[in-house]
């Protein structure tokens, strides 16, 4: 099998930087395409957290002036993860989180930023950067890539193949068409065809219009960003597009996700040895400042938290959770109103409540391994990581039936795929009544160890890797190379 080279661009990868899941599936996807014979390079911005931490970087090329200073390309190794990085300090010497100035605000010239790492990765994809990596296929994440394809197309030289996968229709990178120059697209580009946008322009637009296929992250969820409340602006093109678009969902690395071998939980465990859980359970309680209560039903959420994500909800459902006597451990940032809501109310009722605002990968872990569920009630989820990791660790997934939760979750009081067995609990319509409801029928179960400890087993045996996926990744690298060969 001949290998295929692909050139990833990203805004985020895992563990250099990552506000998302997003970073999760550019960080894993390469070192799962290995087996697969793709040989994967990924394009980054060179923010102070990549270029402190990747190593043996050398220049392969420079380019001045570039969208209003210097850049350079450099190329180094992180992890087994092959990078290059677009080291452009006018653009990204900023630290902190990628895309918001330390006052939480999106930086002014996000546009211009995000510009020039796809405009990076089209001279990458036409073999004018680095002549010793010239890749077969260019796949763009999210709208931060989106312009990928619409530079490769407009440079009007021979192409690469071209994916545009969206990790989240919400965010879809819009900005005015004077930005055109600046933008260094060319006036032909202005049109439906190519990167206008409801009278501006569109990043992950223009990349869903050009690129050879698109994907998203479920099956689910690439049935549902085809109705116009689920594409969100994009759903008339994605219908048009419906022959090229496919759903694969997303994996987990099972090397970091693994309760056998987890160094950041108190105790390790499997599925045969479920009761050691029990450690991570007071861990868990101990660390938030909850009541050390064995046999409290013990409710998790690892989240940011936004609309999205259904907080909202859950907070509504505090009067069931507290009379039901169950226990919540959340830990998540985002709207700074929900946050000061989940932090007043872990003040009320702090044996019950415990909340940890900001980000904590330690605490992540400890809650997989601690909390009895996960509850994730998203409204809506294009994949979703948090419910895998759930599963493996063996805390039972409670989420709203969309998008990847409704493909990776199994409850038996839905309609379940033949021959599975139930590994959760799944809700709809996404109302605080139909997720009060899944919470109480989860406490009930729970109750009854022999059922529960079935549920979580079952849960635990469920394949989350990336090995199947990567296989199709790897399939439609093959398919767009085949097309590009017969063009
Ligand atoms: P999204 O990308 O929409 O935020 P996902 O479920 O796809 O949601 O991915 C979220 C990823 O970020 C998961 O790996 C999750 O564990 C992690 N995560 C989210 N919030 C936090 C947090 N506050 N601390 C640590 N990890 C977090």
């Amino acid at each position: 099998m001949k290998t295929i080279r692909v050139l990833s661009v990203a805004s985020e990868i895992y563990p250099l930087i990552k506000t998302g899941g997003l970073a999760d599936v550019v960080g894993a996807l390469p070192i799962a395409l290995k087996a697969e014979q793709v040989d994967t390079r990924t394009l980054v911005p060179g923010y102070p957290a990549v270029l402190n931490s990747v190593r043996k970087t050398a220049p392969v090329f420079e380019c001045a002036p570039f969208f209003g200073g210097k850049a350079r390309l450099l190329a180094g190794t992180h992890e087994g993860l092959d990078l290059f990085v677009l080291d452009a300090p006018h653009l990204f010497a900023r630290s902190g989180n990628p895309y918001l100035s330390p006052e939480g605000i999106d930086w002014p010239d996000n546009g211009t930023r995000f510009a020039a790492l796809s405009r990076m990765a089209a001279e990458i994809g036409v073999g004018v950067a680095v002549s010793t990596f010239v890749p077969d296929v260019v796949h763009a994440h999210d709208w931060q890539a989106g312009l990928a394809p619409a530079y490769l197309r407009y440079s009007h030289r021979r192409m690469p193949g071209t994916i545009m996968t969206v990790h989240n229709m919400g965010y879809q990178g819009k900005f005015p068409p004077e930005m055109l120059s600046e933008f260094d697209l060319p006036a032909e580009a202005f049109t439906v065809e190519g990167v206008e946008y409801y009278g501006g322009i569109g990043f992950l637009k223009a990349g869903l219009r050009l690129a050879d296929r698109i994907t998203t992250v479920s099956p689910t969820y690439a049935k549902e960003i085809q109705t116009d409340e689920g594409g969100m602006g994009l759903g008339g093109l994605l219908r048009e597009r419906a022959g090229d678009l496919r759903g694969i969902l997303n994996g987990i690395d099972t090397s970091v996700w693994n309760p056998s071998t987890d160094l950041r939980i108190a105790k390790r465990y499997d599925a045969d040895c479920l009761q050691n859980r029990m450690a991570n359970k007071a861990a868990l309680q101990q660390r938030l400042g909850l009541e050390v209560a064995p046999n409290a039903f013990l409710l998790g959420v690892i989240s940011r938290m936004s609309w999205q994500k259904g907080l909202d909800l859950l907070f509504d459902n505090f009067p069931t959770i507290l009379r039901e006597g169950m226990q919540l451990a959340l830990l998540g940032t985002g709207d700074t109103d929900l946050q000061a809501m989940y932090r007043a109310a872990a003040q009320a009722n702090p044996r019950q409540i415990g909340v940890l605002i900001g980000y904590d990968e330690d605490l992540a872990h400890l809650i997989q391994a601690g909390a009895d569920a996960l509850i994730v009630p998203s409204r809506f989820e294009p994949c979703g990581l948090t419910q895998l990791c759930a599963l493996r660790y063996g805390a039972v997934p409670i989420v709203s039936r969309v998008g990847g939760l409704e493909d990776t979750v199994v409850d038996m009081d839905a309609p379940a795929i033949a021959g599975e067995s139930k590994t959760g609990f799944k809700f709809a319509p996404v109302t605080t009544q139909n997720l009060a409801s899944a919470l109480q029928r989860a406490h009930a179960e729970f109750r009854d160890k022999a059922a529960w400890c079935r549920i979580q087993q079952s849960g635990m045996s469920r394949d989350v890797s990336w090995r199947d996926r990567a296989a199709r990744y790897a399939d439609l690298y093959r398919e767009i190379v085949s097309l590009h060969s017969i063009n």
